[in-house]
C-alpha cells in the first residue's frame, strides 16, 4: 500500500511527512483488516485502497486549503474521505456522520483511537442532525451517498455562508449538476468550480459549491420527501 500512495501523492502534487503516509497506511490496513468481519468496502486489494480510498480522498487538498477548518463528512461509511483529511492535517477540527451505527462504532471505539486521533461522531441520519448543527461548518464533504440534486439538501444546510460544499463524484458529475441546478440555487449555494483528477485509471471529480445565503428553514425535508419530489 505505502508505495502505491507514496506515488500516487507526487503525481497529485502533494507532499506529506513519512510519518504520516504511515499513519494512513495503518488507517487503510485497518479498515481492510475490519472488512473481513463487518461490511466496510467492496475493495479488498491493498493498492486498490491506496488508490481509491486513501489518494481519492487526499485529492481534496488540492481543492482548498483545510488548516484549522471546521469538517463535516456526510456518510463517512468507513471514513472516507474525512479520516485521511485529519491524518494529512491534524488541525482539521473534523466531524463524522453515518447513519450506519456499526461502522460510527468501529470509528468511534477501535479505528481513530489507535490512531490517537480525535473527532466528533453524529450517529444518524444527514436530515435529522441539521437541525441541532445548521450553518455549523466551514466545509462540508460527501463520497458515494446519493445524487447531488439530492445529496444537496442533505449537506448545504450544514455549511455557513462562506463556507464550501465538497461533493465528490465519478465520470457523471456534469450530468449532476446540470440535475443539481435548482437545487444548488434554492439551499442558498453557488455552483464554483470543478476539479477533476485521475485516480486509478478514471476521472473522479470534486464539485465545489460556495455557500452564498442561509438555506430556508424548511430544508432539509425527511428522506422520503427528497426522494420523491427532489428540488
Ligand atoms: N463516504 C464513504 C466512502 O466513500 O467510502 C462511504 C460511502 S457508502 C457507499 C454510503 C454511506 O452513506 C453509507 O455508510 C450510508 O450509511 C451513508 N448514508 C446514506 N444516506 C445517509 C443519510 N441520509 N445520512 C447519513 N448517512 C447516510
Amino acid at each position: 500500500m505505502k508505495p502505491t500512495l507514496q506515488s500516487g501523492l507526487s503525481r497529485l502534487g502533494v507532499e506529506l511527512p513519512d510519518e504520516t503516509v504511515d499513519r494512513l497506511v495503518s488507517f487503510g490496513e485497518a479498515v481492510l483488516e475490519k472488512n473481513r468481519v463487518m461490511n466496510l468496502t467492496a475493495i479488498t486489494d491493498p493498492d486498490q485502497a491506496a488508490e481509491l480510498h486513501l489518494l481519492d480522498s487526499l485529492t481534496l487538498l488540492k481543492v482548498l486549503p483545510l488548516a484549522g477548518k471546521s469538517l463535516l463528512d456526510v456518510g463517512t461509511g468507513a471514513g472516507f474521505p474525512g479520516v485521511p483529511l485529519k491524518l494529512a492535517v491534524p488541525s482539521l477540527r473534523l466531524t463524522l456522520l453515518d447513519s450506519l451505527q456499526k461502522r460510527m462504532r468501529w470509528l468511534e471505539d477501535e479505528a481513530l483511537p489507535a490512531l490517537d486521533l480525535e473527532a466528533r461522531f453524529l450517529s444518524g441520519r444527514a436530515e435529522e442532525f441539521a437541525a441541532q448543527y445548521r450553518e455549523r461548518f466551514d466545509v462540508v464533504t460527501s463520497r458515494a451517498v446519493a445524487r447531488l440534486n439530492l445529496l444537496c439538501e442533505l449537506c448545504l444546510p450544514y455549511v455557513h455562508e462562506g463556507g464550501y460544499f465538497l461533493a465528490m463524484k465519478g465520470a457523471q458529475a456534469g450530468e449532476e449538476l446540470t440535475e443539481a441546478a435548482k437545487a444548488i440555487r434554492t439551499l442558498g449555494g453557488s455552483f464554483e468550480r470543478t476539479e477533476t483528477f485521475e485516480i486509478g485509471g478514471a476521472a473522479h471529480t470534486v464539485v465545489v459549491i460556495r455557500k452564498t445565503a442561509h438555506t430556508p428553514p424548511q430544508y432539509p425535508r425527511a428522506w422520503s420527501r427528497i426522494k420523491q419530489k427532489p428540488l
